[in-house]
C-alpha cells in the first residue's frame, strides 16, 4: 500500500482542498490527509483513494451529521464531461444522460476562438446563454421575419426561443466562452438543425426551385460534420452586420445582466433575470448570485421548480433538505453543475477564501424563492414557539425582509 506523497498532497490541496477535523498526519510524510471518520464514527482509508477528489468533496467523505438517508446525485463537474473539439472552438455538455436527476434543464459550455462560428442553426429547446468571457456576435430572426444582430460580453445573457434560427460567432482578439442554458434536460447539442446538413440531404433541383435558379450552382456545401463550429474571419463592426430590416428591429434576444442593479447585503449580491425585466425569456429564469467569504445564501425553498446551477467561482457546500429525514450535502466549484429538485430547502455557504459566484436557473417565466427566515418572522411567535423551542434570542433576530445573502 502506498501513503500519499507530500507533492500529491500539495497538488491535491492547491486543486481545492479544505482541511477539516477529520485530517489525520501520514504516517510517512506527516503531512496532513483527510479521512473519512469523525469523532466516534468512520475510519481512514488505507487505499486505494483519489485524493484530489477526495479533498474536492470534503461533505461527501466527512458528511456532517445532519446529513441522512438517500439522495440522488446532485452535483456533476464539466471536467468529467466528454470535450468535442472542433475546427472553431470547442463544446460539451452536461444533460440528464451525465447528471440523471436534471430532467427540466441541461447545460452546454462552449468555447469560440476569434472568428469561429458556432453554424447557423436552430433547436426544438429554447436556448438561455451567460457570457462568462470574451465577446461574441449573436444573429437571430424572429417569426415575423424581423433580423437581430447584437454582440456580447462578459455578463451579458441572450435567449432564443424554441425553432428560432440563429449563429454565435466569437469575436476578436480571443474569442468567447459561454454557458448555454436549454429548458430540456433531454437536449442533445449534437442534434441540432444546421443549416449545411439541411442542403446536403435536400435534392439540389429542389433547392435550384426553392431559390429560383438552377440547380447546377448547388452542391458545394462542404460536410456538416466539416462546420458545426468552424473558423471565419473575424466580422466587421456590429453596424456592418445589420442588415437592412424593413420590419422594424425585432425583440431583443439580449440582455445586460451586469447593468442591473443587485439586491445586495453586507456579505452578497443577487441578480434576478426572468421574463419581467429581460421579457423574451419567457421559459428560463435565472439568477446571479455573489456569496463572500463566511457568507450563506440562506435557508430557502422555490415553489415554483428544480434549480439547475452552473458554478462559476469560488468554493462553497449546498446542504440539501429532501423531507422524510433526508439531507445530503454537496460541494461545489468552478465548472460544476448543482441541481436542487422541486420544492427542496437548501443553503450555499461560501466555503473557501475567495468570492462565490454562481447561477441559479429556473425552467420557468418568473423568479420566486422562499425565505425560511421571512416565513418564521411573518408567523405567530407563539405557533412559532410551540414547534421549535426557540431561544428568544433567536425569535429577536428574525426579519421580515428577506435578505437572500446573510449576514445581512
Ligand atoms: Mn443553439
Ligand atoms: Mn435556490
Amino acid at each position: 500500500m502506498n501513503f500519499i506523497s507530500r507533492r500529491d498532497m500539495l497538488a491535491a490541496t492547491a486543486a481545492g482542498g479544505l482541511l477539516t477535523a477529520a485530517t489525520v498526519a501520514s504516517a510517512q510524510t506527516g503531512e496532513p490527509i483527510l479521512q473519512p471518520q469523525r469523532p466516534g464514527h468512520g475510519g481512514t482509508d488505507p487505499g486505494p483513494r483519489n485524493i484530489t477528489r477526495d479533498l474536492q468533496n470534503p461533505d461527501l467523505l466527512v458528511p456532517p451529521s445532519t446529513d441522512h438517508g438517500t439522495l440522488p446525485n446532485l452535483r456533476f463537474s464539466f471536467s468529467d464531461a466528454h470535450m468535442r473539439q472542433e475546427s472553431g472552438g470547442w463544446t460539451r455538455q452536461v444533460t440528464v444522460r451525465e447528471l440523471g436527476i436534471a430532467k427540466s434543464v441541461a447545460g452546454v459550455n462552449m468555447r469560440l476562438n476569434a472568428g469561429g462560428v458556432r453554424e447557423l442553426h436552430w433547436h426544438k429547446a429554447a436556448e438561455w446563454a451567460y457570457m462568462l468571457y470574451g465577446s461574441a456576435r449573436i444573429t437571430a430572426i424572429d417569426v415575423q421575419g424581423r433580423s437581430f444582430v447584437d454582440d456580447v460580453g462578459v455578463g451579458d445573457l441572450w435567449y432564443f426561443p424554441s425553432g428560432i434560427p440563429h449563429s454565435i460567432q466569437g469575436l476578436g482578439p480571443d474569442g468567447a466562452e459561454f454557458l448555454l442554458v436549454f429548458d430540456d434536460g433531454e437536449f442533445d447539442e449534437d442534434n441540432t438543425f444546421l443549416i449545411s446538413d439541411w442542403f446536403k440531404h435536400t435534392p439540389n433541383e429542389v433547392l435550384g426551385k426553392n431559390f429560383g435558379v438552377p440547380a447546377s450552382l448547388f452542391g458545394k456545401t462542404p460536410d456538416p460534420s466539416a462546420l458545426y463550429i468552424f473558423p471565419a474571419p473575424v466580422p466587421g463592426p456590429l453596424s456592418s452586420d445589420k442588415t437592412a430590416d424593413p420590419a422594424g428591429t425585432t425583440q431583443r434576444f439580449s440582455h445586460r445582466l451586469m447593468a442591473q442593479a443587485p439586491i445586495k447585503t453586507s456579505s452578497g449580491a443577487v441578480r434576478i433575470a426572468d421574463s419581467k425585466v429581460f421579457p423574451a425569456s419567457t421559459t428560463i429564469a435565472a439568477a446571479l448570485v455573489e456569496i463572500e467569504p463566511g457568507g450563506l445564501r440562506e435557508l430557502h425553498w422555490h415553489p415554483n421548480t428544480d434549480e439547475w446551477q452552473y458554478w462559476i467561482e469560488g468554493q462553497a457546500r449546498m446542504g440539501v433538505f429532501a423531507a422524510s429525514g433526508q439531507a445530503r450535502t454537496f460541494d461545489f466549484q468552478a465548472g460544476d453543475v448543482g441541481y436542487v429538485p422541486f420544492a427542496m430547502g437548501h443553503y450555499i455557504e461560501n466555503t473557501g477564501t475567495t468570492t462565490v459566484r454562481f447561477l441559479e436557473m429556473f425552467k420557468s417565466s418568473y423568479y420566486a424563492d422562499l425565505s425560511l427566515n421571512q416565513w418564521m418572522a411573518l408567523t405567530p411567535p407563539e405557533l412559532l414557539e410551540a414547534h421549535l423551542k426557540l431561544d428568544p434570542q433567536v425569535t429577536r433576530a428574525l426579519h421580515k425582509k428577506k435578505y437572500p445573502v446573510v449576514p445581512a
